[in-house]
């Protein structure tokens, strides 16, 4: 099966021609027909199994041009790297079409980008709050958009936009198709797309040759941080020069921790990222771990998402993130377009139970091998480890009020709490005696 096959444009055929990509995936064939027909759909992929190109294509194919200059596609994606992801992939696929499209996200300046969508676009990419502030500003009209892609609906619904989605909905024609992708369709996100999508149709990825199959999934039980520090540096080392290791940590505090730790012993090869960082910051560091300038980041699961960078050879959990959800989306970043991966797991005790429903959702067992012998582990834990002593069910009932006793030393007279009421008449007849009445 080839691109030509599907029933493209053929300014789209030279784009992908350029591209270098000839044979659709299974995603990019199943949804192709599906969405082309109008109908609503629901795409169950993970990253990597090449569904952002899956809505693109049927989305410029059905495109039309037109003077107005409001956008008549919007894609819903929850993170900022989203965004200058598939905006890139938008130019891409559009380089020999008259399309125009722009990103828009938070956490910029909205007046310049009010003024960049105010200039006219076809395509509008971006994140959930700032598409609403800009359709409630006024500077973006969205009653010309007929297809709305939501695209990681999931992880959209669990950062929290079910609002802001809902709110972005009553700015739309009541005709529109949707087309959302979801990594899993959990019970939140069934729910929330029964009431939107009219009869939708479902397309999965492939399952054989999905990602998931390409990586070696392996494991070490390492009992507390600094020991998985220990192990992380042993890894690095022991990994060939060239490869590109990803490391996920599932809080910014802890990832801050993690490279104030190994930054010294990676100089100049090591990079961090996580939301708290600043944008340009973000970029940068994620250009460089493309281009290979650097071969290890630290990163969290939100900007998992974001992330498409090619020839990740390792991605290394220092912890088990608590959504099964992100633990897919962790180990998808390695093992992409017909390459083989490794992830690798760091488990203690605490990521014990998120394990076992990481393995019990993918039906897969991560393979536990044995720590080398040279490596030894400390059992010193940082505060943040440090158990917390709660004594449960204990309760220390209080003597009764007037068993009580005295406190321990006795108040001075004026200290004495005496509520003593101001009789101002009584007062008044001490003062000036007893008032003499009128004959
Ligand atoms: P995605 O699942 O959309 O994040 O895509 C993963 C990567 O695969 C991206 O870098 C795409 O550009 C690339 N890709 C998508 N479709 C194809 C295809 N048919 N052939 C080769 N690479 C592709």
């Amino acid at each position: 099966m080839s691109f030509r096959d599907l029933n493209l444009k053929k300014p789209l055929w030279n784009a992908l021609d350029d591209l270098g990509y000839h044979e659709p995936t299974t995603i990019q064939v199943s949804g192709f027909k599906v969405m082309m027909s109008g109908a609503d759909t629901i795409g169950i992929a993970q990253t990597g199994t090449g569904k952002t190109l899956a809505y693109l294509l049927p989305c410029l194919c059905m495109w039309e041009f037109s003077k107005e200059p409001h956008p008549q596609i919007l894609i819903i994606v929850p993170t900022r790297e989203l965004v200058v992801q598939v905006v890139s992939e938008v130019e891409l696929l559009t380089k020999y079409m008259n399309v125009v499209v722009c990103g828009v996200y938070g956490g910029t300046n909205m007046n310049t980008q009010a003024a960049k969508v105010l200039q006219g676009l076809d395509v509008l990419v971006g994140t959930p709050g700032r598409i609403l502030d800009l359709a409630s500003s006024g500077s973006l009209q969205l009653k010309h958009v007929k297809k709305v892609v939501i695209d990681e609906v999931d992880e959209t619904l669990s950062l929290g936009f079910r609002p802001q989605l809902l709110n972005i909905f009553d700015f739309l024609p009541a005709k529109r198709q949707h087309m959302v992708f979801s990594a899993t369709l959990s019970e939140e996100v069934s729910l929330f797309l029964e009431d939107y999508l009219i009869t939708p149709v479902r397309v999965e990825a492939a399952r054989a040759g999905s990602p998931i199959e390409k990586i070696d999934q392996l494991a070490y039980r390492v009992p507390n941080f600094l020991s998985k520090v220990t192990m992380l540096r042993h890894l690095i080392q022991e990994t060939p020069i060239g490869s590109k290791i990803l490391i996920f940590v599932s809080s910014r505090a802890l990832a801050d921790l993690l490279f104030e730790e190994i930054e010294a012993n990676f100089q100049d090869n090591i990079g961090i990222i996580h939301s708290n960082k600043a944008q340009n910051f973000r970029f940068d560091t994620v250009q460089n771990f493309q281009t290979g300038a650097i071969r290890l980041l630290v990163a969290t699961d939100l900007i998992a998402r974001g992330i498409d960078v090619t020839d990740v050879s390792h991605v290394i959990n220092f912890d088990i993130p608590e959504s099964p959800e992100n633990y897919i989306h962790r180990i998808g970043r390695t093992g992409r377009a017909d390459k083989n991966g490794i992830a690798v797991s760091f488990i203690s005790e605490k990521d014990e139970s998120a394990l076992q429903t990481i393995q019990v959702l993918m039906q897969h067992q991560l393979m536990f091998i044995n720590v080398p012998e040279n490596i030894v582990f400390t059992e010193e834990l940082l505060e943040f480890e440090k158990p917390k002593i709660i004594i449960p069910g204990k309760t220390v009932k209080l003597p009764q009020r007037e068993n009580r006793g005295l406190s321990f030393h006795e108040k001075k007279a004026k200290n004495k709490k005496v509520n003593v009421r101001y009789d101002h008449k009584k007062a008044m007849q001490e003062k000036y005696g007893k008032p003499k009445r009128k004959r």
